[in-house]
Protein backbone atom coordinates (compact mmCIF):
# COMPACT_ATOMS: atom_id res chain seq x y z
CA UNK A 1 0.00 0.00 0.00
CA UNK A 2 1.09 3.42 -0.95
CA UNK A 3 2.19 5.31 2.37
CA UNK A 4 0.65 8.66 1.27
CA UNK A 5 -2.44 10.20 2.27
CA UNK A 6 -4.25 11.37 -0.63
CA UNK A 7 -7.34 13.90 -0.63
CA UNK A 8 -9.48 15.43 -3.21
CA UNK A 9 -13.02 16.95 -3.98
CA UNK A 10 -15.14 14.35 -4.74
CA UNK A 11 -18.05 16.49 -6.18
CA UNK A 12 -18.06 18.79 -9.41
CA UNK A 13 -15.94 21.33 -9.95
CA UNK A 14 -19.20 23.74 -9.81
CA UNK A 15 -21.12 26.01 -6.99
CA UNK A 16 -23.75 23.19 -5.51
CA UNK A 17 -25.42 22.63 -2.15
CA UNK A 18 -22.91 20.76 -0.89
CA UNK A 19 -18.99 19.69 -1.65
CA UNK A 20 -17.47 16.74 -0.22
CA UNK A 21 -13.49 16.70 0.38
CA UNK A 22 -12.55 13.27 0.76
CA UNK A 23 -8.93 12.24 2.26
CA UNK A 24 -7.52 8.59 2.01
CA UNK A 25 -4.54 6.96 4.21
CA UNK A 26 -2.70 6.35 7.30
CA UNK A 27 -2.86 9.97 8.17
CA UNK A 28 -5.84 10.97 7.47
CA UNK A 29 -7.51 11.37 10.72
CA UNK A 30 -4.52 13.01 12.17
CA UNK A 31 -4.65 15.84 8.99
CA UNK A 32 -8.60 16.08 9.79
CA UNK A 33 -7.77 16.69 13.53
CA UNK A 34 -5.89 19.62 12.19
CA UNK A 35 -8.21 21.42 10.15
CA UNK A 36 -11.74 20.17 11.36
CA UNK A 37 -13.14 21.53 14.92
CA UNK A 38 -16.06 19.68 16.13
CA UNK A 39 -18.35 21.63 18.09
CA UNK A 40 -18.46 19.44 20.43
CA UNK A 41 -14.66 19.60 20.84
CA UNK A 42 -14.04 15.93 20.51
CA UNK A 43 -11.28 15.31 17.89
CA UNK A 44 -12.32 13.67 14.61
CA UNK A 45 -9.33 10.80 15.44
CA UNK A 46 -11.41 9.97 18.82
CA UNK A 47 -14.48 9.37 16.77
CA UNK A 48 -15.81 6.14 15.83
CA UNK A 49 -15.87 4.28 12.40
CA UNK A 50 -19.21 5.68 10.88
CA UNK A 51 -19.98 8.38 12.57
CA UNK A 52 -20.38 11.96 12.00
CA UNK A 53 -19.56 15.58 13.49
CA UNK A 54 -20.79 18.58 12.83
CA UNK A 55 -18.36 21.66 13.24
CA UNK A 56 -16.05 24.22 10.92
CA UNK A 57 -12.94 23.14 8.55
CA UNK A 58 -10.65 25.81 9.98
CA UNK A 59 -7.15 26.91 8.75
CA UNK A 60 -5.12 27.54 11.89
CA UNK A 61 -7.50 30.08 13.98
CA UNK A 62 -9.41 31.23 11.03
CA UNK A 63 -12.90 29.44 10.09
CA UNK A 64 -13.04 28.99 6.43
CA UNK A 65 -16.50 27.26 6.76
CA UNK A 66 -19.01 24.99 8.18
CA UNK A 67 -19.98 21.18 7.54
CA UNK A 68 -20.36 18.05 8.62
CA UNK A 69 -17.28 15.46 9.12
CA UNK A 70 -17.84 11.55 8.55
CA UNK A 71 -15.21 9.22 9.95
CA UNK A 72 -14.24 5.94 8.28
CA UNK A 73 -12.23 3.49 9.80
CA UNK A 74 -9.78 1.26 8.34
CA UNK A 75 -10.84 -1.15 6.77
CA UNK A 76 -14.61 -0.57 6.65
CA UNK A 77 -13.92 2.13 4.00
CA UNK A 78 -14.11 2.87 0.39
CA UNK A 79 -10.45 2.32 0.15
CA UNK A 80 -9.92 0.03 2.83
CA UNK A 81 -7.96 2.77 4.58
CA UNK A 82 -8.59 5.06 7.02
CA UNK A 83 -11.28 7.86 5.01
CA UNK A 84 -12.51 11.55 6.28
CA UNK A 85 -15.03 13.17 3.99
CA UNK A 86 -15.62 16.77 5.30
CA UNK A 87 -18.96 17.87 3.41
CA UNK A 88 -19.01 21.77 3.23
CA UNK A 89 -20.83 24.35 1.46
CA UNK A 90 -20.50 23.71 -2.12
CA UNK A 91 -18.58 26.85 -3.84
CA UNK A 92 -15.71 26.39 -5.56
CA UNK A 93 -13.83 28.73 -3.92
CA UNK A 94 -14.55 27.55 -0.52
CA UNK A 95 -14.04 24.27 -1.17
CA UNK A 96 -10.91 24.32 -2.69
CA UNK A 97 -9.75 26.83 0.60
CA UNK A 98 -10.58 23.56 2.53
CA UNK A 99 -8.71 21.09 0.65
CA UNK A 100 -5.94 23.39 0.40
CA UNK A 101 -5.39 23.64 4.17
CA UNK A 102 -6.02 19.81 4.05
CA UNK A 103 -2.93 19.51 1.58
CA UNK A 104 -0.73 21.70 3.80
CA UNK A 105 -1.59 19.64 6.74
CA UNK A 106 -0.49 16.61 5.16
CA UNK A 107 -1.87 15.53 2.52
CA UNK A 108 -0.87 14.81 -1.20
CA UNK A 109 -3.42 15.69 -3.92
CA UNK A 110 -5.09 12.49 -5.43
CA UNK A 111 -4.75 11.51 -8.86
CA UNK A 112 -7.72 10.43 -11.46
CA UNK A 113 -9.48 7.49 -9.58
CA UNK A 114 -6.53 6.81 -7.04
CA UNK A 115 -9.47 6.62 -4.18
CA UNK A 116 -10.68 3.44 -6.62
CA UNK A 117 -7.18 2.57 -7.07
CA UNK A 118 -6.58 2.10 -3.70
CA UNK A 119 -9.99 0.16 -3.19
CA UNK A 120 -8.07 -2.09 -5.87
CA UNK A 121 -5.18 -2.38 -4.31
CA UNK A 122 -6.54 -3.46 -1.38
CA UNK A 123 -8.88 -6.03 -2.80
CA UNK A 124 -11.79 -5.15 -1.61
CA UNK A 125 -12.75 -4.51 -5.42
CA UNK A 126 -11.83 -6.21 -8.37
CA UNK A 127 -10.52 -4.31 -11.22
CA UNK A 128 -13.79 -5.04 -13.24
CA UNK A 129 -15.99 -3.54 -10.57
CA UNK A 130 -13.66 -0.93 -10.45
CA UNK A 131 -14.32 -0.21 -14.08
CA UNK A 132 -17.80 -0.98 -13.52
CA UNK A 133 -18.02 2.11 -10.89
CA UNK A 134 -16.68 3.71 -13.65
CA UNK A 135 -19.91 3.10 -15.73
CA UNK A 136 -22.29 3.55 -13.10
CA UNK A 137 -20.54 7.72 -13.10
CA UNK A 138 -21.56 8.14 -16.95
CA UNK A 139 -24.64 5.62 -17.49
CA UNK A 140 -27.02 7.87 -18.59
CA UNK A 141 -30.11 5.34 -18.50
CA UNK A 142 -31.61 2.62 -16.64
CA UNK A 143 -30.44 -0.24 -18.82
CA UNK A 144 -26.93 1.34 -18.56
CA UNK A 145 -26.97 1.56 -15.41
CA UNK A 146 -27.86 -1.73 -14.64
CA UNK A 147 -25.76 -3.15 -16.63
CA UNK A 148 -23.40 -1.36 -14.96
CA UNK A 149 -24.51 -2.91 -11.68
CA UNK A 150 -24.19 -6.28 -12.39
CA UNK A 151 -20.86 -5.69 -13.01
CA UNK A 152 -20.27 -4.29 -9.82
CA UNK A 153 -22.35 -7.13 -8.48
CA UNK A 154 -19.40 -9.42 -10.08
CA UNK A 155 -21.70 -10.92 -13.15
CA UNK A 156 -18.54 -11.20 -15.15
CA UNK A 157 -16.04 -11.71 -12.62
CA UNK A 158 -18.22 -14.68 -11.62
CA UNK A 159 -18.74 -15.80 -15.47
CA UNK A 160 -14.85 -15.60 -16.20
CA UNK A 161 -13.52 -17.16 -12.85
CA UNK A 162 -15.66 -20.42 -13.51
CA UNK A 163 -13.62 -20.50 -17.01
CA UNK A 164 -10.28 -20.09 -15.17
CA UNK A 165 -11.65 -23.12 -12.68
CA UNK A 166 -12.10 -25.71 -15.44
CA UNK A 167 -8.72 -24.38 -16.62
CA UNK A 168 -7.10 -24.85 -13.55
CA UNK A 169 -8.85 -28.39 -13.26
CA UNK A 170 -7.10 -29.51 -16.22
CA UNK A 171 -3.90 -28.08 -15.74
CA UNK A 172 -4.16 -29.94 -12.56
CA UNK A 173 -4.46 -33.25 -14.40
CA UNK A 174 -1.68 -32.50 -16.36
CA UNK A 175 0.95 -31.66 -14.20
CA UNK A 176 -0.10 -34.65 -12.00
CA UNK A 177 0.27 -36.90 -14.88
CA UNK A 178 3.77 -35.30 -15.70
CA UNK A 179 5.23 -35.33 -12.73
CA UNK A 180 4.31 -38.72 -11.33
CA UNK A 181 3.72 -41.11 -14.52
CA UNK A 182 4.95 -44.29 -12.64
CA UNK A 183 2.33 -43.75 -9.85
CA UNK A 184 -1.18 -44.36 -9.81
CA UNK A 185 -2.32 -41.19 -10.86
CA UNK A 186 -5.07 -41.70 -13.66
CA UNK A 187 -3.65 -41.37 -17.15
CA UNK A 188 -4.75 -38.48 -18.80
CA UNK A 189 -7.61 -39.77 -21.51
CA UNK A 190 -7.08 -37.34 -24.72
CA UNK A 191 -10.64 -38.06 -25.29
CA UNK A 192 -12.07 -36.21 -21.81
CA UNK A 193 -9.11 -33.76 -22.30
CA UNK A 194 -10.28 -32.75 -25.68
CA UNK A 195 -13.63 -32.74 -24.47
CA UNK A 196 -13.19 -30.56 -21.72
CA UNK A 197 -10.68 -28.03 -23.92
CA UNK A 198 -13.48 -28.03 -26.31
CA UNK A 199 -16.19 -27.09 -23.49
CA UNK A 200 -13.65 -24.26 -22.13
CA UNK A 201 -13.09 -23.26 -25.84
CA UNK A 202 -17.10 -22.64 -26.47
CA UNK A 203 -17.89 -20.82 -22.76
CA UNK A 204 -15.02 -18.23 -24.11
CA UNK A 205 -16.93 -18.31 -27.84
CA UNK A 206 -20.04 -17.78 -26.13
CA UNK A 207 -18.46 -14.94 -23.84
CA UNK A 208 -17.25 -12.89 -26.35
CA UNK A 209 -20.22 -13.14 -28.56
CA UNK A 210 -22.40 -11.74 -25.94
CA UNK A 211 -20.22 -8.75 -25.41
CA UNK A 212 -21.84 -6.87 -28.32
CA UNK A 213 -24.39 -6.55 -25.95
CA UNK A 214 -22.87 -4.36 -23.76
CA UNK A 215 -21.36 -2.59 -26.03
CA UNK A 216 -24.83 -2.31 -27.44
CA UNK A 217 -25.96 -0.97 -24.28
CA UNK A 218 -23.54 1.73 -23.97
CA UNK A 219 -22.93 3.33 -27.67
CA UNK A 220 -26.56 1.95 -29.24
CA UNK A 221 -26.94 -0.48 -31.64
CA UNK A 222 -25.08 0.53 -35.04
CA UNK A 223 -27.83 0.80 -37.89
CA UNK A 224 -26.66 0.79 -41.73
CA UNK A 225 -29.78 1.83 -44.14
CA UNK A 226 -28.73 0.02 -47.38
CA UNK A 227 -30.08 -0.41 -50.75
CA UNK A 228 -30.38 0.31 -54.49
CA UNK A 229 -30.77 3.96 -55.40
CA UNK A 230 -34.09 5.08 -55.06
CA UNK A 231 -35.65 2.66 -52.60
CA UNK A 232 -36.51 5.32 -50.25
CA UNK A 233 -33.71 5.16 -48.09
CA UNK A 234 -33.29 8.54 -47.28
CA UNK A 235 -36.72 8.91 -46.47
CA UNK A 236 -36.65 6.46 -44.19
CA UNK A 237 -33.63 7.90 -42.43
CA UNK A 238 -35.00 11.35 -42.19
CA UNK A 239 -38.48 9.73 -41.10
CA UNK A 240 -36.59 7.99 -38.16
CA UNK A 241 -34.23 10.84 -37.00
CA UNK A 242 -37.11 12.93 -37.14
CA UNK A 243 -35.85 15.78 -39.28
CA UNK A 244 -34.72 16.38 -43.01
CA UNK A 245 -31.03 15.32 -42.00
CA UNK A 246 -30.90 13.70 -45.70
CA UNK A 247 -31.60 15.25 -49.28
CA UNK A 248 -34.51 13.21 -50.89
CA UNK A 249 -34.94 13.51 -54.39
CA UNK A 250 -36.13 11.13 -57.06
CA UNK A 251 -32.82 11.10 -59.08
CA UNK A 252 -30.62 8.11 -58.15
CA UNK A 253 -27.49 8.51 -56.64
CA UNK A 254 -28.60 11.73 -54.61
CA UNK A 255 -26.95 10.24 -51.50
CA UNK A 256 -23.34 9.74 -51.46
CA UNK A 257 -21.56 10.37 -48.72
CA UNK A 258 -22.66 8.65 -44.77
CA UNK A 259 -25.19 10.58 -43.58
CA UNK A 260 -24.93 9.80 -39.91
CA UNK A 261 -27.54 10.48 -36.88
CA UNK A 262 -27.55 9.17 -33.48
CA UNK A 263 -31.75 8.46 -32.59
CA UNK A 264 -34.03 6.72 -29.76
CA UNK A 265 -36.65 4.83 -31.09
CA UNK A 266 -38.92 3.73 -28.17
CA UNK A 267 -35.87 1.90 -25.99
CA UNK A 268 -33.32 1.26 -27.93
CA UNK A 269 -30.74 4.03 -29.22
CA UNK A 270 -29.77 3.80 -33.01
CA UNK A 271 -26.56 5.15 -34.53
CA UNK A 272 -28.17 5.34 -38.11
CA UNK A 273 -26.28 5.82 -41.22
CA UNK A 274 -27.93 6.89 -44.34
CA UNK A 275 -25.76 5.23 -47.78
CA UNK A 276 -25.71 6.14 -50.88
CA UNK A 277 -27.52 3.37 -52.96
CA UNK A 278 -25.88 0.42 -54.33
CA UNK A 279 -25.14 0.39 -58.12
CA UNK A 280 -22.34 0.30 -60.54
CA UNK A 281 -21.73 3.96 -61.58
CA UNK A 282 -19.23 6.00 -63.40
CA UNK A 283 -19.53 8.78 -61.24
CA UNK A 284 -15.94 8.80 -59.19
CA UNK A 285 -17.48 10.07 -55.96
CA UNK A 286 -21.09 8.41 -55.77
CA UNK A 287 -18.32 5.18 -56.68
CA UNK A 288 -16.35 6.00 -53.28
CA UNK A 289 -19.68 6.53 -51.41
CA UNK A 290 -20.98 3.03 -53.17
CA UNK A 291 -17.87 1.43 -51.72
CA UNK A 292 -18.44 3.18 -48.23
CA UNK A 293 -21.79 1.98 -48.10
CA UNK A 294 -20.36 -1.93 -48.57
CA UNK A 295 -18.01 -1.35 -45.66
CA UNK A 296 -20.83 -0.19 -43.38
CA UNK A 297 -22.72 -3.22 -44.19
CA UNK A 298 -20.20 -5.15 -42.78
CA UNK A 299 -19.39 -3.36 -39.67
CA UNK A 300 -23.01 -2.99 -38.14
CA UNK A 301 -24.60 -4.71 -35.98
CA UNK A 302 -28.14 -4.48 -37.77
CA UNK A 303 -28.83 -3.63 -41.65
CA UNK A 304 -32.23 -2.26 -42.60
CA UNK A 305 -32.25 -3.74 -46.28
CA UNK A 306 -34.68 -1.38 -48.16
CA UNK A 307 -36.41 -2.32 -51.19
CA UNK A 308 -38.74 -0.82 -53.38
CA UNK A 309 -42.40 -2.42 -53.04
CA UNK A 310 -43.87 -1.74 -55.96
CA UNK A 311 -41.38 -2.91 -57.82
CA UNK A 312 -39.86 -6.39 -58.47
CA UNK A 313 -36.12 -7.31 -57.61
CA UNK A 314 -33.63 -5.67 -59.52
CA UNK A 315 -30.04 -6.98 -60.52
CA UNK A 316 -28.90 -4.45 -57.46
CA UNK A 317 -31.32 -6.00 -54.93
CA UNK A 318 -30.26 -9.48 -56.34
CA UNK A 319 -26.47 -8.19 -55.20
CA UNK A 320 -27.60 -7.00 -52.02
CA UNK A 321 -29.53 -10.26 -50.94
CA UNK A 322 -26.34 -12.27 -51.39
CA UNK A 323 -24.36 -9.72 -49.04
CA UNK A 324 -27.00 -10.15 -46.63
CA UNK A 325 -25.63 -13.67 -45.88
CA UNK A 326 -25.20 -14.00 -42.30
CA UNK A 327 -26.17 -10.22 -41.09
CA UNK A 328 -28.57 -9.17 -38.85
CA UNK A 329 -30.79 -8.04 -41.27
CA UNK A 330 -34.55 -6.38 -40.91
CA UNK A 331 -36.15 -6.70 -44.44
CA UNK A 332 -38.40 -3.15 -45.46
CA UNK A 333 -40.48 -3.39 -47.69
CA UNK A 334 -40.89 0.33 -48.60
CA UNK A 335 -44.11 2.40 -50.51
CA UNK A 336 -46.90 0.11 -49.56
CA UNK A 337 -49.00 3.28 -49.83
CA UNK A 338 -48.58 2.70 -53.45
CA UNK A 339 -49.85 -0.94 -53.78
CA UNK A 340 -52.20 -2.75 -51.89
CA UNK A 341 -51.01 -6.44 -53.07
CA UNK A 342 -47.03 -6.62 -53.29
CA UNK A 343 -45.45 -9.75 -54.55
CA UNK A 344 -42.08 -8.37 -53.25
CA UNK A 345 -43.60 -8.60 -49.28
CA UNK A 346 -44.44 -12.85 -50.06
CA UNK A 347 -41.56 -12.83 -51.92
CA UNK A 348 -39.45 -11.41 -48.58
CA UNK A 349 -41.02 -12.87 -46.06
CA UNK A 350 -39.93 -16.32 -47.17
CA UNK A 351 -36.04 -15.15 -46.86
CA UNK A 352 -36.18 -13.16 -43.98
CA UNK A 353 -37.16 -13.92 -40.76
CA UNK A 354 -38.32 -10.21 -40.20
CA UNK A 355 -39.89 -8.16 -43.05
CA UNK A 356 -41.31 -5.11 -42.55
CA UNK A 357 -44.22 -3.55 -45.02
CA UNK A 358 -43.47 0.32 -44.76
CA UNK A 359 -43.75 4.26 -45.99
CA UNK A 360 -41.62 5.94 -45.15
CA UNK A 361 -43.41 8.84 -46.62
CA UNK A 362 -46.30 8.52 -44.86
CA UNK A 363 -44.61 7.21 -41.39
CA UNK A 364 -46.59 3.99 -41.68
CA UNK A 365 -45.12 0.66 -40.42
CA UNK A 366 -42.69 2.50 -38.06
CA UNK A 367 -43.86 0.70 -34.57
CA UNK A 368 -43.32 -2.56 -36.23
CA UNK A 369 -39.96 -1.50 -37.13
CA UNK A 370 -39.02 -0.75 -33.57
CA UNK A 371 -41.25 -3.88 -32.01
CA UNK A 372 -38.34 -5.61 -34.13
CA UNK A 373 -35.59 -4.16 -32.90
CA UNK A 374 -36.53 -4.62 -29.82
CA UNK A 375 -36.92 -8.12 -29.72
CA UNK A 376 -33.58 -8.47 -32.03
CA UNK A 377 -31.38 -6.94 -29.26
CA UNK A 378 -33.40 -6.59 -25.80
CA UNK A 379 -35.49 -9.93 -26.07
CA UNK A 380 -34.05 -11.23 -22.52
CA UNK A 381 -31.47 -13.85 -24.21
CA UNK A 382 -28.91 -12.06 -23.06
CA UNK A 383 -29.09 -10.45 -19.67
CA UNK A 384 -26.46 -8.12 -17.54
CA UNK A 385 -27.13 -10.73 -14.87
CA UNK A 386 -25.17 -13.79 -17.13
CA UNK A 387 -22.26 -11.04 -16.81
CA UNK A 388 -21.35 -9.17 -20.34
CA UNK A 389 -17.79 -8.05 -20.63
CA UNK A 390 -18.11 -4.37 -20.77
CA UNK A 391 -15.15 -2.84 -22.43
CA UNK A 392 -12.33 -3.63 -24.95
CA UNK A 393 -9.49 -4.59 -22.56
CA UNK A 394 -11.91 -7.16 -21.24
CA UNK A 395 -12.61 -7.94 -24.36
CA UNK A 396 -9.27 -8.61 -26.03
CA UNK A 397 -8.08 -10.43 -22.73
CA UNK A 398 -11.13 -13.18 -23.81
CA UNK A 399 -10.19 -13.07 -27.35
CA UNK A 400 -6.36 -13.80 -26.59
CA UNK A 401 -7.38 -16.85 -24.01
CA UNK A 402 -9.72 -17.94 -26.40
CA UNK A 403 -6.95 -18.09 -29.23
CA UNK A 404 -4.77 -20.25 -26.33
CA UNK A 405 -7.43 -22.60 -25.88
CA UNK A 406 -7.52 -22.93 -29.81
CA UNK A 407 -4.34 -23.84 -30.74
CA UNK A 408 -4.18 -25.93 -27.20
CA UNK A 409 -7.17 -27.81 -28.93
CA UNK A 410 -5.35 -28.26 -32.35
CA UNK A 411 -2.15 -29.03 -31.05
CA UNK A 412 -3.79 -31.90 -28.96
CA UNK A 413 -5.40 -32.94 -32.28
CA UNK A 414 -2.37 -32.86 -33.92
CA UNK A 415 -0.85 -35.39 -31.29
CA UNK A 416 1.50 -32.89 -30.18
CA UNK A 417 3.38 -33.63 -26.27
CA UNK A 418 0.88 -32.71 -23.85
CA UNK A 419 3.35 -29.73 -22.32
CA UNK A 420 2.50 -28.13 -25.57
CA UNK A 421 -1.13 -28.17 -24.58
CA UNK A 422 -0.33 -27.40 -20.71
CA UNK A 423 1.76 -24.46 -21.96
CA UNK A 424 -1.24 -22.91 -23.99
CA UNK A 425 -3.69 -23.15 -20.79
CA UNK A 426 -0.95 -21.83 -19.12
CA UNK A 427 -1.39 -18.73 -21.12
CA UNK A 428 -5.28 -18.72 -21.59
CA UNK A 429 -5.43 -18.82 -17.49
CA UNK A 430 -3.08 -16.11 -17.24
CA UNK A 431 -5.34 -13.78 -19.96
CA UNK A 432 -7.99 -14.37 -18.24
CA UNK A 433 -6.96 -13.47 -14.78
CA UNK A 434 -5.82 -10.44 -16.24
CA UNK A 435 -9.06 -9.36 -17.20
CA UNK A 436 -10.46 -10.09 -13.68
CA UNK A 437 -7.31 -8.35 -12.52
CA UNK A 438 -5.96 -11.14 -10.07
CA UNK A 439 -2.91 -11.06 -11.81
CA UNK A 440 -2.41 -8.04 -13.73
CA UNK A 441 0.38 -5.53 -15.14
CA UNK A 442 0.54 -2.13 -13.45
CA UNK A 443 0.53 -0.55 -16.98
CA UNK A 444 -2.99 -1.65 -17.33
CA UNK A 445 -4.18 -0.98 -13.84
CA UNK A 446 -2.55 2.50 -14.17
CA UNK A 447 -4.07 2.24 -17.59
CA UNK A 448 -7.60 1.64 -16.36
CA UNK A 449 -7.63 4.22 -13.62
CA UNK A 450 -6.35 7.59 -15.89
CA UNK A 451 -9.96 7.28 -17.24
CA UNK A 452 -11.53 8.41 -14.13
CA UNK A 453 -12.28 11.40 -12.40
CA UNK A 454 -10.34 12.90 -9.90
CA UNK A 455 -12.02 12.19 -6.35
CA UNK A 456 -13.14 9.02 -7.15
P1 LIG B 1 -32.92 6.73 -51.79
O1 LIG B 1 -32.26 6.93 -53.07
O2 LIG B 1 -33.07 5.27 -51.48
O3 LIG B 1 -32.30 7.48 -50.65
O4 LIG B 1 -34.44 7.24 -51.93
P2 LIG B 1 -35.07 8.62 -51.52
O5 LIG B 1 -35.38 8.60 -50.06
O6 LIG B 1 -34.24 9.73 -52.02
O7 LIG B 1 -36.45 8.53 -52.28
C1 LIG B 1 -36.54 8.32 -53.69
C2 LIG B 1 -37.91 8.68 -54.16
O8 LIG B 1 -38.88 7.77 -53.60
C3 LIG B 1 -38.34 10.07 -53.72
O9 LIG B 1 -39.04 10.66 -54.75
C4 LIG B 1 -39.25 9.79 -52.53
O10 LIG B 1 -40.19 10.79 -52.33
C5 LIG B 1 -39.88 8.48 -52.92
N1 LIG B 1 -40.31 7.70 -51.74
C6 LIG B 1 -39.56 7.35 -50.69
N2 LIG B 1 -40.27 6.63 -49.80
C7 LIG B 1 -41.52 6.52 -50.30
C8 LIG B 1 -42.72 5.89 -49.85
O11 LIG B 1 -42.81 5.29 -48.78
N3 LIG B 1 -43.81 5.97 -50.66
C9 LIG B 1 -43.77 6.62 -51.85
N4 LIG B 1 -44.87 6.66 -52.55
N5 LIG B 1 -42.66 7.25 -52.28
C10 LIG B 1 -41.54 7.19 -51.56
MG1 LIG C 1 -30.60 8.61 -50.55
Amino acid sequence: MTGTTIAAISTPQAEGGIAVIRISGSKALEIADKVFKTASGRLPSEMKGYTCAYGHSVKGAEIIDEGVLTVFRAPKSYTGEDVVEISCHGGIYVSRQTLRTIIEAGAVPAGAGEFTKRAFEFGKISLIEAEAVMDIISADSERELKFARSLQEGAVYRRIRKIIDKIVEVLGALAAWADYPEDDIPEVEPLALKENLTDIHSDLLETISTSDYGRIIKEGVSAVIIGRPNVGKSTLFNLLSGCERSIVTDIAGTTRDVVEESIRLGDVTLRLWDTAGLRDTDDVIEKIGVNIARERLERADLVLAVFDGTESLRKEDEELLQRLKGKRTIAVINKIDKTSESALMEHMSGQFERCIGMSAKEGTGLEGLRESIEEMFYNGEVTPEMGILSNERQLECARSAERAVLMALEALEAGENLDAVTVLLDEAAEDLMNLTGERVSEKVVEDVFSRFCVGK
